[in-house]
């Protein structure tokens, strides 16, 4: 899932102080999941700011709201048919859900309130980690499940660096050296002599490297485009 934070209240009272009547909105996904940009975090932020701007003397509206995926349209046109009375939309989506909202609703000012963070997962509660960076041409099966692109702190193809310690990386003793959970896991599953398998440097043109991304699905397409 995506995990994302919210901005700092100062930081999002700042970019609404232009306005006055405001909506809040949170998506019902990955932003929900990692109580970022949900219902409840929605009205905690209204909440909030409505304080903050009371003390600042300043006129304020806020409204709240939810869409269940700001990132897909018929989500999105599906909660616009009753349009949006407000001078400015706060959306509590990650950059997608954000991004796809301006592009639906061009008139609308439509503004971020969360810092999109990574792809990742909740290790505990209040814990979540960034597992994979998309990189577009997956080695999962090479390192059998463990992802040296994002896990490694030099996206090494050919690891370890020589650097890690006590099954630590080298840049930040906290974090594990994935090289060393890679031959741990290798080793478990009688593997081990994968590690001696030199691979080829990685062709980076499928990730964000080869500029922004398309999917095309011929088979799936409609003729519209909707
Ligand atoms: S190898 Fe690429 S696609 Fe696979 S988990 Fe890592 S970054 Fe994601
Ligand atoms: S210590 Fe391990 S995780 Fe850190 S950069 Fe070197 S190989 Fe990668």
């Amino acid at each position: 899932m995506i995990v994302a934070e919210r901005k700092p209240l100062a930081e999002i009272a700042e970019m609404l102080k232009p306005f006055r009547k405001i909506c809040i909105l949170g998506c019902g996904t990955c932003v929900t999941v990692c109580l970022a940009g949900g219902e409840k975090e929605a009205e905690e932020t209204a909440a909030a700011l409505s304080l903050l701007r009371q003390n600042e003397g300043l006129e304020t509206e806020i409204s709240t709201g939810t869409i269940l995926r700001q990132c897909e349209y018929e989500y999105i046109d599906d909660y616009a048919k009753n349009g949006f009375d407000c001078d400015a939309i706060l959306s509590l989506a990650c950059g997608v859900g954000v991004q796809t909202m301006v592009a639906r609703l061009p008139d609308k000012i439509i503004l971020p309130g969360l810092n999109t963070k990574f792809m990742g997962y909740p290790l505990e509660q209040g814990v979540w980690t960034e597992n994979c960076l998309g990189c577009g041409d997956c080695v999962l099966d090479l390192t059998m499940g463990i992802c040296p692109i994002t896990r490694c702190s030099k996206s090494m193809l050919n690891g370890p660096c020589g650097g890690s310690q006590n099954g630590k990386c080298e840049v930040d003793k906290d974090v594990d050296c994935a090289w060393h959970l890679i031959y741990e896991r290798l080793s478990k599953l009688g593997l081990a002599d994968r590690m001696d398998v030199i691979q080829p440097p990685k062709d980076w043109s499928t990730s964000h490297h080869g500029g922004p991304r398309t999917i095309v699905r011929e088979d799936v397409r409609l003729e519209d485009g909707e």
